[in-house]
Formats: structure tokens, C-alpha cells, sequence
């Protein structure tokens, strides 16, 4: 999606991102009950010179996960190898990359829950026991080979941890979920991005793009990019409260972080179907979207910040939405 409040990374993004990216536990930013977990994992795997136990990281997209990752390889002191569930097709792509790993280090699988299903068997006796099954040859030659592998710590990301299968889920031993930032914690990591920057930037104008980045570090750096730019064409470099407010007006995200596709979206709600109950599919197709874009994409924060409320008859906007977008809520009988 190219909306600037996207969560999902972009082709932009991937750059700038790896610059800005914490390399110890202690720089990363909020989070504390992660953390203050990881930390003692990690103390713990170090002090008994083993590889640290299979991590699984869920939570929404952008909010520091396969930072985590590096962060973890780090602090482990070992090497870190990045991969997806969708890039793993076969068997072979697996066990080419397990067998390839050094003794103790991080194997990364984003999007795990994508994984195929084949690919997840030859998975479980690499967590379990570091070894791989291997069938060679075809027909009547075929035979299963087991491979030996170096101990190894398995970080899986996933954007849902109900979407893994219960028995892949089972074999982690921690699993962490992350949640959406408030607004000091985003505030720091704008500060901190701006250091790295090199650019001046008030406290009060770090706050504002804190306030409209959906509780997300990924969208706070890519609204700081834009808010920089725009400082040094229209202003003298520095970003200002003034300048901040200015440049997000100007990208159309709101005083909540909202843009014009969930405007759309509550707008519809409030004058189409009176505030609701109303059904998904109805509501996806009076405002032009996927109804799983919906659910995956736009609602998930507008449901955080209590705009809409799930209920079995179907979503309903809340007084705070009504509020926000300046309409008065109907007397409830
Ligand atoms: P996805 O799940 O979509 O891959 P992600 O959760 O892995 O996203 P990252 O790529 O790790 O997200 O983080 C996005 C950006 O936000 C990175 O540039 C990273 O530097 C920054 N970031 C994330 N979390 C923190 C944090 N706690 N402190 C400072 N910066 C952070």
C-alpha cells in the first residue's frame, strides 16, 4: 500500500530503516515487559553457554520486530540470517539455509505463519533436536537422509500468533508480543531518529509526529522523513511545531494519524448505517475495499484507539469516533 500511515514496509523504506535501526537491547525503545524478558533470557543463555531458546515476536506490522531479531543476534554475539516464510518454497530451501548456519545463530523467519505446511514438518526436528530429515531421490531409490545441524536460535515474526499452527506455536519457548507504542515512547524514537538525521527538531514538534503515527515506529520515521524534507525546502532546516503541523496537514494525516481512507471508512459508518451494527462484507462494499484489507489493514488501530468496536452483529462506531469527526452521537435508548 503507498499510504504514508501505512504500517507494512515499502520499497522505501527498507533502506533508511536498516540505518535507524537500534543495535542493543538497551537502545531500543519501549516495549519494557519484552525487553525486561529478553534480557534475562539472554543473560541466562549466555551464562550457560547455550543457544538461546526459539523466540516467536507477534504483534503488528512495523513495530520493531525484525529489529528485535538483530538486536537478540547481537547481544547473543552471533550471526543473524533473514528470511521469510513465503521465500521458503521446499525443503531444500530450508534445510540449504539450516545447514549453512554457525553454531548458535539466529535464523529469522518473518511472516512465519506463511510458511507451507510441508516446510513446517522438516522444521519441527530442527527445533526440537537440530537435526533434518531428508528425503533424496525419487520412486523406489528414494531414501531419507538425517543431516545433523549446529544449534541454533529460530526467531519467528508473525503478525497474528493464532494464525500459526498449534504445533509449530508449541515449539517456542518464548513467545513475545509486542504492542502498539504510546506516545513517550514514540516521541523518544523521533527524537532519536532525528539525532541520527543530523537535523534539529523541537520537543513539541517530535510529540505532534508522535501523536499521528498509529502507535508505530515504522510510520513515525516515514512521517519524521517527510516532515525533514519539508523543513529544509520551506523552512531553514530546523523542524519547528509550526512547520511540523504544516507538512502533515499537507500529507493528510490527521490529528489522530488517521488519513483519508479511514475518514472514509467511519464517515460510512456514521451516515450510511447509523453509527451500525454493520456487517464486514456490507461495509467493505459500501466503501470500495476488501473486506480482509479491513480486518488486517485499517481497523486493527482504529479498533485500539476505540473508534470501533467489535460486536457480533458487526462493527460499531463509538461516541469517540462521532466526536472526533464532528458529529454529535444519537441519544442511546
Ligand atoms: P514488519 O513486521 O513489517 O517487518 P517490523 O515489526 O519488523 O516490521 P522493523 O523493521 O523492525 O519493524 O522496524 C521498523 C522501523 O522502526 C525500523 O527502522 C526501526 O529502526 C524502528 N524501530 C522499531 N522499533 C523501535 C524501537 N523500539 N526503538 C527505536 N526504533 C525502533
Amino acid at each position: 500500500s503507498d499510504r504514508i500511515i501505512s504500517s507494512e514496509a515499502n520499497q522505501y523504506d527498507e533502506q533508511f530503516e536498516m540505518s535507524l535501526r537500534p543495535q542493543k537491547l538497551s537502545q531500543y525503545i519501549g516495549q519494557h515487559k519484552v525487553k525486561e524478558n529478553l534480557n534475562i533470557f539472554i543473560e541466562a543463555a549466555k551464562l550457560r553457554q547455550e543457544s538461546l531458546d526459539h523466540v516467536l515476536l507477534y504483534g503488528p506490522p512495523g513495530l520493531g520486530k525484525t529489529t528485535l531479531a538483530s538486536i537478540i543476534s547481537n547481544e547473543m554475539d552471533v550471526n543473524i540470517r533473514l528470511t521469510s516464510g513465503p521465500a521458503i518454497e521446499r525443503p531444500g530451501d530450508l534445510a540449504a539455509i539450516v545447514s549453512s548456519l554457525q553454531p548458535g545463530d539466529v535464523l529469522f523467519i518473518d511472516e512465519i505463519h506463511r510458511l507451507p505446511r510441508a516446510i513446517e514438518e522438516v522444521l519441527y526436528p530442527a527445533m526440537e533436536d537440530f537435526c533434518l530429515d531428508i528425503v533424496v531421490g525419487k520412486g523406489p531409490e528414494a531414501r531419507s537422509i538425517r543431516l545433523d545441524l549446529p544449534p541454533f536460535t529460530l526467531v519467528g515474526a508473525t503478525t497474528r500468533a493464532g494464525a500459526l499452527s498449534a504445533p509449530l506455536r508449541d515449539r517456542f519457548g518464548v513467545l513475545l508480543r509486542l504492542e502498539y507504542y504510546d506516545e513517550e515512547a514514540l516521541e523518544e524514537i523521533v527524537l532519536r531518529s532525528s539525532e541520527l538525521f543530523q537535523v534539529e527538531i523541537e520537543r513539541l514538534a517530535a510529540r505532534e509526529v508522535a501523536r499521528r503515527s498509529r502507535g508505530t515506529p515504522r510510520i513515525a520515521n516515514r512521517l519524521l522523513k517527510r516532515v525533514r524534507d519539508y523543513a529544509q525546502v520551506i523552512g531553514d532546516g530546523t523542524i519547528s511545531l509550526a512547520i511540523a503541523n504544516q507538512a502533515l496537514e499537507l500529507l493528510q494525516v490527521d490529528s489522530r494519524g488517521l488519513d483519508h481512507i479511514d475518514h472514509k471508512l467511519i464517515i460510512s459508518m456514521i451516515e450510511r448505517f447509523k453509527g451500525g451494527p454493520v456487517g464486514l462484507d456490507t461495509l467493505a462494499a459500501s466503501i470500495g475495499e476488501e473486506r480482509l484489507t479491513i480486518e488486517d489493514v485499517y481497523e486493527p488501530f482504529l479498533m485500539q484507539i476505540g473508534f470501533i468496536q467489535r460486536t457480533p452483529r458487526g462493527r460499531v462506531a463509538s461516541q469517540l469516533a462521532y466526536e472526533h469527526f464532528g458529529y454529535t452521537y444519537p441519544e442511546q435508548n
